[in-house]
């Protein structure tokens, strides 16, 4: 799923510094055959320099994303108050540690965060 969106980004902003390159290409052209056309030529190379840097901004954007996502790999550790139980589960918003979660499976006693921990990515 990470990699499908990371894709995406990645050709859109390919896909720009083609159209950008494709503008530079004809503003070359205009300038050494249609001297007439200078102005409209120097239009098309700076539209070409915005979408270069629009394509950048997209592909930053696109691996700043995949960032967040890395909170898949965060591991909340459950203990109980009362027995030995211990149990490891997904991150989830709003874990804290030494938050009560509510009653142990064991033996109803009160269950709390204990730890939370990152666990590197695997690829
Ligand atoms: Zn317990």
């Amino acid at each position: 799923m990470n990699s499908n969106k990371s894709n995406k980004f990645t050709l859109i902003s390919i896909l720009l510094v083609i159209i950008a390159f494709i503008l530079f290409l004809l503003s070359t052209f205009l300038d050494q055959y249609l001297f007439q056309y200078t102005m409209i030529s120097k239009v098309i190379t700076f539209t070409g320099l915005i979408l270069l840097i629009i394509s950048w901004a997209i592909y930053f954007m696109g691996l700043k994303q995949i960032k967040p996502q890395t909170t898949e790999n965060v591991i909340t550790v459950i203990a109980c108050k009362n027995c030995d139980y211990r149990e490891e589960r997904p991150f989830m918003e709003g874990d804290y540690v030494f938050k009560e979660i509510g009653k142990c499976k064991k033996c109803s006693g009160t269950s709390y965060i204990y730890a939370i921990y990152l666990v590197p990515v695997k690829k």
